[in-house]
């Protein structure tokens, strides 16, 4: 309410007095206490991340966006922790899984590292958190808009679908936190991926730190006014952490996926567990999510020629 109105309707004023002291005297939303909050941190979706070039070890400029990956992390602790948050688990979820610059976060967290792993982008979560938060998060494979858009795997699959419905890594992690029961309460990445999540799971913040051109190419905000946004969209995301729902599919799951390739579908084909539903496509039911994600985490990792 602007202060204009009060001025101007002394009497309404007097007939709310009693209502503000007891809104004044019941906590504010940012004196929350004691929540737990799980950031899945991804790169693509980062400030200033276009290509290869920042996105991995081998690129001139990985060193400097591995900094604005990790502020972009401090600048959602920073907001979450204004709220009321008290305990933080990172997982660090692009590339090799050791993106992040641990001397440069807070001492007092938790950083999930490397793979392969349970759960892979969400190893960790469980029913004890209180909410969730994506930061440089892209769209799905089967988008055609988003800076460096895929489902997990750009060089191998073409889709996940998830009971039909093709999913983003936003959707496949959203519904492994609804299994806990934990809701996703804010994304950041660019404005495509803020669409596709959005249209995806309802209600959530964003924070969108560039504009997607192309696959290789977007407008982008500077570090420092992207970390602002994050710290203040973080900030109102626990604020009204009660607001959001969790994405929980129940079960059972159907999981649809599609390779690029021919070969690793004839094979999955062999399996009872695995329909192999046209050349390039293998349809698997798990009883639950966590089976799903089992299961795609396996296709994803299983190599005859792994050592150690
Ligand atoms: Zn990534």
């Amino acid at each position: 309410m602007h202060i204009s109105s009060l001025t101007r309707f002394p009497i309404r004023l007097a007939a709310i007095l009693p209502l503000a002291a007891i809104l004044a005297a019941a906590p504010p939303a940012a004196a929350q206490e004691g929540l737990k909050i799980y950031i899945s941190a991804d790169m693509e979706g980062v400030v200033g991340t276009v290509t290869g070039e920042q996105l991995g070890p081998s690129g001139f400029e990985y060193e400097r966006a591995r900094r604005w990956m990790t502020e972009e992390v401090n600048a959602a602790i920073r907001g979450a922790r204004a709220s009321g948050a008290t305990e933080i688990v990172v997982s660090d979820s692009h590339g090799n899984g050791q993106n992040l610059l641990l001397d440069e976060l807070p001492q007092d967290i938790t950083v999930i590292r490397s793979w392969p792993r349970p759960l892979a982008m969400m190893a960790g979560i469980d029913d004890t958190f209180d909410g969730a938060i994506f930061i440089g998060y892209h769209t799905s494979t089967d988008n055609s808009a988003g800076v460096r858009a895929h489902t997990m795997s750009s060089a191998r699959l073409t889709s996940v679908k998830l009971n039909g419905v093709p999913v983003p890594e936003t959707g496949l992690n959203a519904a492994i936190a609804g299994y806990f029961g934990v809701p996703i309460i804010m994304l950041s990445g660019d404005d495509a991926i803020a669409e596709e999540a959005t249209d995806l799971l309802g209600d959530l913040e964003t924070a969108v730190v560039k504009k997607a051109y192309g696959f290789h190419s977007a407008e982008t905000l500077m570090p420092a006014a992207a970390y602002r946004l994050i710290e203040e969209t973080a900030a109102r995301a626990v604020a009204r952490i009660e607001d959001f729902e969790p994405w929980d599919l129940g079960g059972p799951i159907e999981l649809e996926v599609s390779f690029k390739n021919y070969r690793p579908v004839e094979v999955l084909g062999y399996l009872e567990i695995a329909e192999r539903i046209d050349s390039h496509t293998i349809r698997y039911t798990g009883t639950d999510m966590i089976a799903v994600e089992n299961f795609l985490t396996f296709l994803l990792n299983y190599d005859s020629n792994a050592a150690p």
